[in-house]
């Protein structure tokens, strides 16, 4: 826990620092100086750091969306219970994303001029999008893709190739079928299920490695670049993502969460949030829902009522399969670069976000900074310029801290929904 307390205050230091020196060298724009650090120093720290979130992208993305189809495959959840807790999980994720969205179309955090998408990535990545446009348009192909298209694309002819080409939507077709095939089989493919949990351990330890280590360097570095190269006015949209963010955060905790209680529950939403405010101070300061979870299951028995069997089944299950949080993130982050990036999303890729998203969730493992490599997929499965994680990846850590209490709320709302139900069930009889 003191690591983890530590780590998160080297990364807020490094962002101060990131803001002042670079608003600070942003006044002297020009001068050779100024270009100097910020290409050779702060753009390498910065573009290191996401080159090393995109490193991971493709395997986490096929290795956790196997296991996680698997995880809620598994013949203990055909029950009643499972199936209501899936069911539960499932649409409260799609409400926090269309509830994300919709807000970030309100207030469009990323509209208004900028020079947050300034930097040398950013630029390369528009420029081949541009070429590849026009080699099509050239053959004598439509720049936009027909539905049918569309529909014939989400089946990879090669999955090795769709990996290569960091393809989202096939990567996710072929590892659902991948995963699929995986509870067909069940026992007779246990080793194959073993490795795929193996080498997520693997993917999960690089994952903290790199946030513990490399973290507050790269922060620095790519908070510094976009403060070199917009000035302090790029605090301010900025902060627009950061409050749109948070205030869908809170609105969904109290209005579909306290719905919920209050409605399915029959129980108060304060009581609800008083008895477990102590795991979401604990998921706030550690940003992982994991390793919040013994607390998370203590909090839910102990002070919320819920009977032990109905907790120690759905909060480890929402743990790895529920972030309606890091959906919530997501959602906000991609209308964000989408306005950022002056691109006008239709109805047809809102709803692909919502689906991706959803999906994403169900992926995302309940660790520090995972919900930032499941973004680069959902941008990418749009047609958004993943590099452009690279302006919200210096204010993540406090965002990831907000959306991880979030991500265990919901884990135990649903417990005590069912926990109360069955109780329910039991009087009747
Ligand atoms: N840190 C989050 C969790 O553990 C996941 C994420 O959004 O990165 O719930």
């Amino acid at each position: 826990m003191k690591i983890k307390n530590n780590m998160t205050t080297r990364i807020i230091i490094a962002l101060i620092l990131g803001i002042t020196i670079g608003s600070i060298m942003n006044l002297f724009t020009g001068e050779a100086w100024v270009t100097g650090i910020n290409q050779y120093v702060f753009n390498v720290l910065g573009q290191i750091f996401l080159n090393l979130i995109f490193m991971l992208v493709v395997p986490v993305v096929f290795v956790s969306i196997v296991l996680g189809v698997v995880g809620v495959g598994d013949p203990k959840l055909l029950g009643s219970i499972g199936i209501k807790t899936v069911l539960f999980f499932l649409t409260t994720t799609a409400l926090a994303i269309m509830l994300a969205m919709a807000l970030a179309l309100v207030f469009k955090p990323g509209e208004g001029k900028t020079n947050l998408l300034a930097s040398d990535d950013v630029k390369k990545y528009e420029q081949q999008q541009k070429q590849k446009a026009e080699e099509a348009e050239a053959q004598g192909m439509a720049a936009e893709q027909t539905f049918d298209q569309t529909l014939i694309n989400l089946f990879p002819k090669n999955p090795v190739q769709a990996m290569a080409d960091t393809n989202m939507l096939q990567i996710i077709t072929f590892s659902l079928f991948i995963g699929i095939g995986m509870i067909a089989l069940g026992d007779k493919v246990a080793g194959i299920r073993n490795l795929f949990e193996q080498a997520n351990e693997i993917l999960m330890y690089i994952v903290m490695m790199i946030m513990k280590y490399f973290a507050p360097l790269g922060t620095f570095g790519l908070v510094a670049t976009a403060f070199t190269n917009a000035g302090f006015g790029a605090i301010q949209q900025l902060f627009m993502y950061f409050f749109v963010v948070l205030l869908a955060l809170l609105l969904h905790m109290v209005v579909v969460y306290g719905g919920a209680i209050r409605l399915l529950a029959r129980k108060s939403p304060l009581w609800f949030f008083r008895g477990f405010a102590p795991a979401m101070t604990v998921g706030f300061s550690s940003s992982s829902s994991n390793a919040t979870l013994p607390i998370s299951l203590e909090c839910a028995q102990d002070n919320l009522g819920v009977r032990k069997e109905i907790s120690s089944f759905v909060q480890p299950l929402g743990a790895t399969i529920n972030m309606d949080g890091t959906a919530i993130m997501q959602g906000v982050a991609t209308i964000f670069i989408a306005q950022i990036s002056g691109v006008d999303l239709s109805i047809g890729q809102l709803v692909t976000v919502v689906a991706v998203a959803v999906i994403a969730s169900i992926g995302t493992a309940g660790v520090p900074g995972v919900g930032l490599v499941m973004l680069a997929m959902v941008l990418t499965a749009v047609g958004l310029n993943p590099a452009a994680i690279g302006i919200i990846l210096g204010i993540d850590r406090l965002l990831d801290m907000s959306r991880t209490a979030v991500n265990i709320s919901g884990d135990a709302a649903c417990a005590v929904i069912i926990s109360e139900a069955e109780k329910r069930k039991l009087s009747v009889n």
